[in-house]
């Protein structure tokens, strides 16, 4: 019996859960190693008091009902609460208390088992927190992925409207059913819709490169007037078409100065004058305005359109934002162009924001950017006229019939389509044309006939354009050319990205182009590059 009572005496001493007796009006009677490592009280400290004395304040009903049910003599089981340790911290713990019965089966007092549980909460808390972040994400990539497949959905959309047009109009032209008037119209549409085309891939591209950071501004100092000027020309007669009137700034206004990529601030005024003119209606007016308030250009764009609903206003600039994203909607786009607006607006340090009373009321979108600073206005305004456009003199827009002449371009393409186009766009400015369909017909006429330029296109089956022109390059290193008598190299590519205009450069292209290449792009990098100018 004794040796028992050691074995039991010992189990105890050495548990790692707390364990303790107490009686029935919760005097504390023994208390082990386990239970001082719990509560921080060593044995004597405990011995005789109440165990009231771990029970949280507020809570000693608790203490109340526990002991209730063990004079019953039931058993709590792991029952899940909090206590108080010595030093006044709250600990987590399962307590299984178990009535102690005396002589006569009486039931004299308690024993409790007492564990310690704030590991296992926490684990328990901390495994909802990321069950709740996995759902959340979840959500996330759901509702993103569905954006995702809405936008590649209006993507092809977008794409295919113009194509219609285009195809359309290709398949009269080509029937011979089309008097002269009837022709002229039908190569119109098919230009206006190419362009169109264009202008959502650029923007899709615009948007590409402002999220991987790459977008870049060419800045010089720039006439806002001009800019102003330019983008209400190049929405006249889509305005006209809708039988709306433009107001533009007064041409006897002082004119605005900025530092800025001209380029890009005309895409801003042109996309605020685009969306103006698409969201109002037949008759309706549309305003521009170009003021300078405390620092600052004001350019603002009013219209008397559909206007904006309140709920929609904080939205407008995100990316594939519509207010009317649905199939039916009336309007086209890809809910883009504010949101390139609002970005370029930003890289130039200035602000832009809409107002509208609401649907049916029109808006206004006012952009705000730095002026140039007087002493830099000063120091700058001298430099050429209009500010020194770095290539002014290129900037062509009808350039004569012999621009080019005198001047032998060899245009590599495989495909005989756009080799003939290239053909006809180029020698059409008096350049003398030859033609090849492979890197290696491209090798053996630059052999035999040398070149003042190469054009070349990128992906080409057999060997592409980069291993064009690494040979060309090795072959004209192997001679010892000078580099000022090697051929200079345009790119040409529908890899519009600027990481493919990168790496044509690092090939041994002097320049890079996008297909499909305006005439007057073309015409103007040929010409600098054949007069030794670079691009
Ligand atoms: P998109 O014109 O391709 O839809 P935007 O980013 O240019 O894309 O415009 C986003 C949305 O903002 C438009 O779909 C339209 O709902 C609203 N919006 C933009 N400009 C105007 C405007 N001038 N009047 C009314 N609503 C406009």
């Amino acid at each position: 019996e004794a040796r028992r009572a050691d074995v039991l005496a010992s189990i105890i001493k050495t548990s790692d859960d707390a364990i303790f007796s107490k009686t029935l009006d919760g005097t504390i009677t023994s208390w082990n190693a386990g239970a001082e490592r719990l509560y921080g009280y060593a044995a004597p400290e405990v011995l005789g008091r109440s165990v009231s004395l771990l029970i949280p304040p507020g809570q000693a009903g608790e203490l109340d009902s526990i002991l209730e049910r063990l004079r019953r003599g039931e058993h709590v089981d792991h029952y899940e609460t909090e206590r108080v340790r010595k030093d006044g911290s709250r600990v987590n713990v399962s307590l299984t208390v178990s009535p102690v019965e005396g002589e006569g089966g009486r039931v004299v007092g308690a024993s409790v088992i007492a564990r310690d549980i704030t590991g296992r909460l926490r684990a328990e808390a901390e495994r909802a927190r990321l069950l709740g972040q996995e759902r959340r994400l979840r959500a996330e990539a759901e509702e993103a992925s569905r954006l995702k497949d809405e936008f590649l959905a209006t993507v092809s959309h977008e794409l295919r409207t113009p194509l219609t047009a285009i195809q359309g109009w290709a398949l009269l032209l080509n029937s011979g059913q089309l008097d002269d008037a009837a022709a002229r119209r039908a190569a119109a549409v098919i230009e206006r819709n190419a362009r169109a085309q264009k202008q959502i891939i650029n923007d899709l591209l615009d948007v590409s490169r402002f999220i991987s950071g790459k977008m870049r501004l060419e800045v010089e100092r720039v006439a806002l007037g001009r800019v102003v000027a330019e983008a209400v020309e190049a929405v006249r007669l889509a305005a006209q078409a809708k039988g709306i009137e433009i107001e533009g700034p007064g041409a006897d206004q002082p004119d605005v100065h900025v530092s800025g990529d001209p380029d890009r601030l005309q895409q801003i005024v042109w996309n605020l004058l685009t969306n103006a003119v698409k969201f109002t209606p037949q008759g309706g007016r549309v305003a521009v305005a170009l003021t300078e308030r405390d620092g600052h250009a004001e350019i603002s764009v009013s219209d008397t359109g559909c206007g904006i609903a309140p709920d929609f206003l904080p939205y407008v600039f995100d990316r594939f934002r519509q207010a009317d994203g649905s199939t039916t909607r009336e309007h086209g786009g890809l809910g883009l162009g504010l949101a390139i607006v609002r970005h370029l607006v930003e890289l130039h340090g200035g602000t832009v924001r809409a107002e509208s009373e609401g649907s049916g009321s029109g808006c206004v979108f006012t952009v705000r950017l730095p002026l140039l600073r007087d002493a830099e206005r000063g120091l700058r305004i001298d430099e050429g006229k209009d500010g020194g456009r770095i290539d002014e003199g290129y900037e062509i827009r009808n350039p004569s019939p012999a621009f080019l002449s005198g001047l032998r371009v060899l245009v590599v393409d495989d495909d005989a389509e756009t080799l003939a186009l290239l053909r006809t766009m180029l020698a059409g400015r008096g350049a003398e044309v030859s033609a090849a369909s492979s890197a290696g017909e491209a090798l053996a006429a630059l052999e035999r006939d040398g070149a003042d330029v190469l054009v070349s296109d990128i992906g080409m089956p057999g060997g592409d354009g980069y291993e064009l022109i690494r040979r060309v390059r090795a072959g004209e290193a192997a001679a010892g050319l000078p580099a000022a008598r090697r051929v200079p190299a345009l790119a040409l590519t529908a890899y519009a990205r600027a990481e493919d205009s990168v790496r044509a450069l690092a090939e041994g292209f002097q320049a890079h182009l996008a297909k499909p290449v305006e005439p007057a792009e073309l015409w103007r990098a040929v010409a600098r590059l054949g007069r030794g100018l670079g691009v």
